[in-house]
């Protein structure tokens, strides 16, 4: 059994047995891990808040080789983050990156990862409810390039060469992205981007802040987001969480259950 002590932050718990839970964490060092919490429920002393939703600290894992289930041993909280329940849109969004992360991340360690989701978590939590979509769209491609699947944006996915960054371009997801004016023209499939839209994703994709001015360009985008993860990512098993962060019809109640999942 070996020890590691990492930075840590809760993306899915639930019960397990009768005093326990288990969590679904990501890590500094260690990549996304799923850890047993023993007597969680019975003893509130021993973990406290530290084991909600998004929360974040420094947890001592005990693992095994050939286990899948690591032990938790403690969990000194650092940061909780109760904001991203209080409000359906972030409350979304948050659920929409946890599922990005568990579902396609490994267990090898990524710090590039880990600082993604949290500063993700970080600006979700401080947006206000007309913006969360677009800082958690930034959040997601933001993952997606430390998963390193980002598509291109000013390179042509194609033949390599450089796309105006001005101009509308297509974009095409079994392609990887961007195309040149050449092969946008012989691709079979595709969206055309307007400039503001490459803008955006090339913002995000470099981890800096882009607002969008309408809900229409961001329904936009997240159409976009899918279509890309359904290419490259999803295997046949649905993302809940995502479509529940799409839909934003759901009630709290809804989305909670789904994000839980
Ligand atoms: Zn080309």
């Amino acid at each position: 059994m070996s020890l590691v002590v990492t930075d840590a932050i809760v993306l899915h718990a639930f019960d397990y047995l009768e005093s326990s839970r288990i969590l679904r964490i990501v890590t500094r060092d260690a990549g996304v891990r799923s850890v047993l919490a023993r007597g969680a429920r019975r003893s509130k002393k021993r973990f406290g808040s530290a084991l909600d939703l998004y929360a974040q600290g420094v947890a001592q894992l005990h693992m095994k080789p050939g286990r899948e289930l690591d032990t938790l041993s403690d969990f000194d909280i650092v940061r909780a983050r109760p904001q991203l329940a209080r409000q359906l849109s972030r409350f979304a969004g948050a659920g929409a990156i946890a599922e990005l992360t568990l579902r396609f991340a490994s267990d090898a360690a990524d710090p590039g990862l880990f600082e993604a989701v949290e500063s993700t978590l970080e600006s979700i939590g401080d947006a206000a409810p007309d913006a969360a979509r677009a800082v958690t769209l930034a959040g997601a491609w933001r993952v997606l390039r430390e998963l390193g699947i980002a598509p291109t944006v000013d390179t042509c996915a194609e033949c390599h060469a450089p796309v105006d960054g001005g101009a509308t371009a297509m974009f095409s997801h079994p392609a990887g992205g961007t195309l040149c004016e050449r092969c946008g023209h012989l691709a079979r499939s595709g969206r055309r981007l307007p400039p503001d839209a490459r803008a955006a994703l090339r913002d995000w994709l470099n981890g800096d802040e882009h607002s969008l001015t309408t809900a229409d360009e961001g329904r936009a985008h997240q159409r976009l987001l899918r279509e890309f993860l359904h290419e490259h990512l999803t295997e046949d098993r649905p993302l809940r969480a995502f479509d529940a962060w799409e839909r934003e019809t759901l009630t709290a109640g809804e989305l909670i259950s789904e994000a839980t999942q």
